[in-house]
């Protein structure tokens, strides 16, 4: 289960918050530090609903997951930005329709492979790297990558809330554009993102990111986000709120957070 060559633990960069730990932090789970719940602070004290939004997204990916496993027929998905193991991970999702489903999880915090590694020992279709969005060919080419994956065939390609934290400069266009282009015909991507959809409270959040120090948190509008389908065929019902993507029994009425949430799936044809 787990693909990488550093055997040694590695110890949580406590200098700074982590993305990752101050997400589980939201959405209740345990691996966090002072640092992490402090920046989180920063953006509750914005907006008391934005750990909502995190349940959202969530909940966005459950349902993804499930669409493109047991409608679309996929059976190898490549997760980046995965974040730390919480309750329903991608490949239980995916393994509770076909256990042959073959899940690799990418994500540049050293603590989602430390964490990963242990839940993942035995498991021969799950794997779990340490690597970064912003080299996307390197991804592509990762051995583990292409050990599990067969990446001529069709693949879901999970961007689940990580888009979100490429600033402007970092080329986010080029990057997701390098990984959308990579995909065969009749793979898919997920991609969920920061909505802003002319409202103040997308300003005051993305302030209160940058105010609990974690730097990164960019609100797109629908337009900018679209953007990052281009040339994909668009699953029904689009690109849309993320509680709007096909909701089902388990998908709240009514969020609090509703339109500070965007969601979609293409498909590569
Ligand atoms: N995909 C999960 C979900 O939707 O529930 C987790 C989303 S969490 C908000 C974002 C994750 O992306 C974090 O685990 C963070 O470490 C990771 N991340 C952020 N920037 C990244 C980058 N440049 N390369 C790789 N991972 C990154």
């Amino acid at each position: 289960g787990t693909g990488t060559s550093q055997d040694d633990p590695v110890a949580p960069d406590l200098s700074r918050p982590s993305i990752a730990r101050v997400y589980d932090y939201v959405l209740g789970g345990k691996q966090h530090f002072e640092i992490d719940r402090r920046a989180a602070q920063g953006f509750i004290d914005a907006l008391p609903d934005a750990p909502v939004i995190a349940k959202d997204n969530r909940n966005l990916l459950r349902r993804g997951v499930r669409f493109l496993v047991e409608e679309a027929g996929i059976r190898q998905i490549l997760d980046i930005g995965s974040g730390l193991p919480t309750e329903g991970n991608v490949h239980e999702l995916a393994h509770a329709i076909d256990p042959s489903t073959r899940v690799v999880y990418v994500d540049n915090d050293p603590g989602v492979l430390a964490h990963g590694r242990a839940l993942l020992a035995g498991d021969a279709t799950t794997a779990v790297i340490t690597a970064d969005l912003r080299t996307p060919a390197a991804i592509l080419a990762d051995p583990v990558v292409t050990g599990l994956l067969d990446l001529s065939r069709p693949y879901a390609l999970l961007l689940s809330g990580i888009v979100q934290h490429l600033a402007d400069d970092e080329d986010p266009y080029g990057i997701v554009g390098t990984l959308r282009e990579a995909l065969p015909a009749g793979a898919y991507m997920l991609l969920s993102h920061f909505l802003d959809d002319d409202e103040p409270r997308a300003t005051t959040l993305e302030r209160g990111f940058l105010q609990g120090g974690l730097g990164t948190g960019r609100f797109r509008r629908w337009d900018e986000i679209r953007r990052f389908f281009d040339g994909l065929e668009m699953v029904e019902p689009g690109l849309v709120y993320a509680n709007d993507w096909r909701p089902d029994a388990g998908t709240p009425a009514e969020s609090p957070v509703h339109t500070l949430y965007a969601g979609g799936v293409g498909r590569k044809v």
